[in-house]
């Protein structure tokens, strides 16, 4: 492959490239070809990493402030941190920075560090945060030892789980190469539901993958999210678009954060965001508000399904009909379907020149077998999903919901973009222009953490698809290496046969299935993975449960753990539901038998940059790096930070030393994937083949010569390719010199309509982001739901769930979007427990990684339960009052405040502000630990058991807490009430813990947190 052409990269909407754009490459530029009459002695001066003046001295890299990773520069005076910019050579925030971000000083000289490996000291108590100081020799050699021996006896007794970091590609590969499948990063209790849910209509998702077109929309809609997700460059993309008079609507229970800016705020009940979007599409398909062209050539609404019951052919009911003709092998979405011709009145082949497809009636083919098409279903669907309907849900009026409607359909309507750029679809047409409907949403959390989330997201996204906006100007754009196949092609191991001692898992840990023969399960159909991962209970918890293992591993259920290593995550605090009992179950022993007064989570590992509440009850404690004193890449193969033009990549060098003995948790798996000879890890004779993570990341190749690896930037010997080319030794400092950054940007006639362009996908399956250049046509109605629901049903030759099980598949397992009440909320007695509880994260604080900053602990030193003023009228209380909270799982206690941005059904607060007595190194009594609080306690990981064959629990097992279909945490069904708390009772939050010391390693809590430049730290 030859080096990128050296083209400006100023261009306007109408340029169409024959050839894409390195952006980066400036070495191969100069003055005379820069046509945009750019200063490049300028700009090329400004790319240099490090500018030195005298003792000063400023290097760039990128920001973890929060996992948005914009580029920062880093003034540093005699090797000390002084201050944090945004580096305005950055293509992600263009100089902007956040609180957080210009406060990554004070989480570098927090005095929160951890500085040393510790060994919790023997006959102490989990939780006690007892340690002896070890060296790093003593600790890998434990650990070695000790997964040596689970890897030559059974693999999958060693879990590896990872909260919110960005390096899955490596610690997923690390798991898989020891042979593993109990592994993930905190997606499950995140928003897999946004994931699953999207990627398994339109091939794409919301934040790292893709997201609001606003350059270009007209009408931004924005449904339950919270400021930290995509925080600078949404900021700086909503100021844009109100600028130049788009508006903006924002769906949430709450108006905080992008909320408060929103030109219209629709309060909304939490968890009925479904019944919303069923409402919508009710009105749209009603008053004819839909883009029947887009529907037709680029979605499957118009594929004839079969709706034969009582036949012959009723195995196959809900099914896709299908032609009896040859299909390409390997072809993940083979073209023979049917459509119903209008002009013919008969079956043809799906997408026949000139065919104009019946979107609806019902049909009979000439065997007789009943069909209509996929959008009649849909259209039969909500036609009870009334806006009258959904107001009694949603407590938004119907007008409203109707006016909603005509305003998204309208504005696609009639405010059609076109723009001159010739492209090519993927079945050979020629299109002359581009052309978008200016509708743009984004939705996160808020929709997501609800156990009927996967379904009220497949209704935003089949709203969104029936506007027409997928991948056009104005709508949702794909970021690569997204859109991918629906489902995307990896898969787990299916059986107890993917794992064997001393071998790599035969598949990835984490997959997608497409049918039940997918799922990771025994012969009796009983999950293998610790969490319960891709069993019948959760079949497309596509990442992994993290939030019941602590639980499952406990009860043995499935079985129990040897050694559970956690990275990055508070799961003795914030991280987890039932905070409580998960500390009591960290600390569990076995009371009877051999192992008796043995933990039954028997070795815990925890690595951390920080001492939290975590760290207290680790058996070994790895002290991690802080963002500024490691190497780090946000990879193509991981979660990179591509842009809608094109794929960029970025990486993290360091720019001062690592504090005490902190190693990088990267470097630790690459010694450690070195001592254990994994085969990826080490050449045929047992030696190392990575020095360390640098190394790695420059030549671990995907398969030897592939050309594929974690930097998509300056490959090939000379540095003079993309993407895909020779390990490059020279690449990290190419970065270095390129503000840490590469970017390409692909050529205009590629970067739209991409599931369908025919130029995008023949070069994302050359650059090896896709396997086929195969259409990727969005499911309106999902085939792959419809195949668990069969199984189900017993209509299947393959697998099956178990009976108990069968009524859960195939209720929730429907190929169509419907609302149903979230599962906890059932389960409650509203009469007891009327409001909603919900929390979301500060603008100033991102999970509980901030409360030891000096700085943002001065903008929330401790939360507030806030709530309408109606709530306290009606169960007389005063603004600022102590107040319990109580769910039917417990109680706490905090101080409320009033607000009219609330609507007045529902609670919230902001999340993991309140900490636990002395972990973060606070003092004991913070106004953290004291007057700061966690719902968490009031939420459960299960679901109250049920014994009866309803689909809610079996026997003396429990649900967990999450969505039927994905696993993900439903972490804001939970409904509470709120009464005053005596004047006579205790002073303070409730529940408190006892103080947790200091570490070794970590100097006294101070009051006061302070830093000077150049003084006493
Ligand atoms: S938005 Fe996030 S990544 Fe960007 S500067 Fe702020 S904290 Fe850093």
């Amino acid at each position: 492959m030859s080096g990128p052409k050296p083209l400006p990269i100023a261009v306007s909407e109408s340029t169409d490239f024959s050839a894409g754009v390195a952006i980066g490459f400036s070495a191969s530029r100069d003055a005379s070809e820069n046509t945009a009459g750019e200063d490049t002695t300028k700009k090329n001066e400004m790319n240099t990493n490090t500018m030195r003046d005298e003792n000063k001295v400023i290097k760039n890299t990128t920001c973890y402030m929060c996992a948005c990773r914009c580029g920062i520069r880093v003034t540093l005076r005699d090797g000390e941190i002084r201050y944090i910019e945004g580096n305005p050579n950055h293509p992600l925030n263009k100089g902007v920075i956040c609180a957080k971000g210009a406060s990554g000083i004070m989480k570098q000289y927090s005095p929160a560090r951890l500085t040393k490996p510790l060994l919790r000291k023997s006959g102490s108590d989990r939780g006690d945060a007892q340690f002896e100081e070890i060296s790093w020799n003593r600790a890998l050699k434990l650990i070695t030892d000790r997964l040596l021996h689970i890897r030559r006896t059974d693999p999958k007794k060693f879990a590896l789980f990872t909260g919110r970091d960005q390096m899955q590609a490596l610690t997923g590969l690390f798991a898989r190469q020891f042979g593993t499948p109990n592994y993930a990063a905190h997606g499950g209790f995140c928003s897999v539901n946004m994931a699953a849910g999207m990627i398994y209509t339109i091939g794409g998702s919301f934040w790292e993958f893709g997201g609001p077109d606003l350059d270009r929309a007209k009408l931004f809609i924005m449904i339950g999210t919270a400021e930290d997700h995509h925080s600078n460059p949404l900021k700086i993309a909503i100021s844009r678009f109100k600028r130049s008079g788009g508006k903006f609507i924002s769906i949430n229970p709450v108006r905080t954060g992008y909320s408060a800016i929103a030109d219209e705020w629709v309060p909304i009940k939490p968890g009925t965001d479904g019944a919303l979007m069923m409402a919508l599409i009710h009105v749209l398909i009603r008053d004819g508000l839909f883009d029947r062209d887009f529907l037709v050539q680029y979605t499957n609404a118009a594929e004839l399904v079969n709706q034969d019951q009582g036949t012959s052919r009723e195995d196959e009911f809900g099914m896709f009909v299908r032609e009896d003709i040859p299909v390409d092998e390997g072809c993940f979405d083979p073209p023979n379907k049917l459509w119903w011709d209008r002009t013919m009145n008969k079956p043809v082949s799906a997408r026949m020149d000139g065919v104009d497809p019946r979107l609806q009636g019902d049909y009979k083919l000439p065997d007789g077998t009943l069909v209509k098409p996929a959008f009649q279903l849909l259209k039969e669907r909500v036609a009870e999903c009334t806006p009258k309907w959904a107001s009694e849900i949603t407590g938004i009026a119907p007008q409203t919901i109707t006016r909603l409607a005509h305003e998204m359909g309208v504005t696609a309507r009639d405010q059609k973009i076109e723009f001159p750029i010739a492209w090519t679809d993927i079945w050979g047409k020629e299109h002359e222009t581009i052309t978008g409907n200016p509708v743009a949403f984004h939705a996160m959390r808020g929709m997501a953490a609800h156990s009927n989330g996967f379904h009220a997201i497949r209704a935003l996204t089949i709203l969104m698809s029936i506007l027409g906006t997928i991948d056009r100007p104005g709508g949702f754009r794909h970021k690569a290496p997204f859109p991918r196949p629906i489902p995307p092609c990896a898969k787990t191991p299916n059986g107890p046969e993917g794992i064997r001692p001393e071998t790599p898992l035969g598949d990835m840990p984490l997959g997608w299935p497409e049918e039940p023969d997918d799922l990771f399960v025994d012969d009796e159909g009983e999950a293998i993975r610790i969490d319960k991962a891709f069993s019948w209970e959760y079949p497309l918890s596509v990442h992994g449960m993290m939030h019941n293992v602590i639980t499952n591993a406990t009860r043995g259920d499935p079985y129990h753990l040897d050694t559970l290593m956690i990275f990055m995550a508070n799961m003795a605090w914030n991280s987890t539901m039932n905070t409580s009992e998960i500390r009591e179950m960290l600390n569990e022993k076995h009371e009877h038998g051999d192992k008796q007064g043995e933990y039954k989570i028997p070795f815990l590992i925890v690595c951390d940059a920080f001492q939290s509440e975590t760290v207290a009850f680790a058996d070994l404690v790895l002290p991690d790096t802080t963002y500024l004193e490691r190497h780090d890449v946000m990879s193509m193969l991981d979660r990179p930070i591509s842009e809608f033009d094109g794929p960029v990549d970025s990486v993290r060098i360091p720019v001062v030393e690592p504090l005490g003995e902190c190693r990088p948790f990267q470097e630790v798996l690459i010694e450690l994937a070195s001592r254990l000879e994994l085969p990826k890890f080490v050449d045929k004779t047992g030696n190392r083949k990575f020095k360390d993570y640098p190394d790695f990341v420059v030549n671990y190749e995907t398969e030897p010569g592939s050309g594929i690896g974690f930097l998509a930037g300056w490959r090939g010997k000379n540095g003079d390719q993309f993407m895909k080319g020779e390990p490059n030794p020279d690449q990290w400092k190419k970065y270095e010199e390129n503000n840490c950054v590469f970017q390409y940007e692909l050529p205009k006639s590629y970067a739209y309509m991409r599931n369908w362009n025919k130029g995008y996908l023949e070069w994302a399956q050359r650059h090896r982001l896709v396997r086929y250049a195969e259409p990727i046509n969005i499911h309106i109605y999902s085939e792959v739901l419809q195949r668990f629901r069969l199984a189900a049903q017993g209509k299947t030759n393959g697998r099956q769930p178990p009976n108990h099980l069968r009524n859960r598949i195939e209720t929730y397992f429907d190929p169509l979007p419907f609302y149903y009440q979230p599962l906890e909320t059932r389960l409650t007695d509203r009469k007891k427990y009327p409001l909603n509880a919900v929390t979301q994260r500060p603008m100033a604080m991102y999970h509980s990684w901030d409360s030891q900053n000096a700085w943002l602990r001065q903008i929330h030193a401790h939360n507030y339960l806030y709530m309408s003023p109606l709530v306290g009228r009606d169960n007389g209380f005063e603004d600022g009052d102590w107040v319990w909270v109580e769910s039917m799982w417990g109680r706490v206690r905090c101080m409320c405040r009033f607000s009219e941005t609330v609507e007045p059904g529902t609670v919230w607060t902001w999340n993991a502000i309140g900490k636990a007595s002395g972990a973060w190194n606070l003092a004991p009594n913070s106004n953290e630990a004291r007057k700061g609080f966690l719902l968490n306690h009031l939420i459960s990981e299960e679901l109250p058991r049920q014994d009866d064959q309803s689909g809610r629990g079996y026997g003396d097992k429990a649900f967990s807490n999450s969505d039927p279909v994905t696993g993900q945490a439903a972490w804001y069904d939970v409904q509470v009430r709120v009464y005053k708390s005596e004047s006579d009772e205790f002073d303070g939050s409730y529940p408190q813990f006892d103080s947790m010391p200091a570490v070794p390693g970590v100097g006294k809590p101070k009051t006061w947190l302070k830093y000077f430049a150049g003084g006493e730290k």
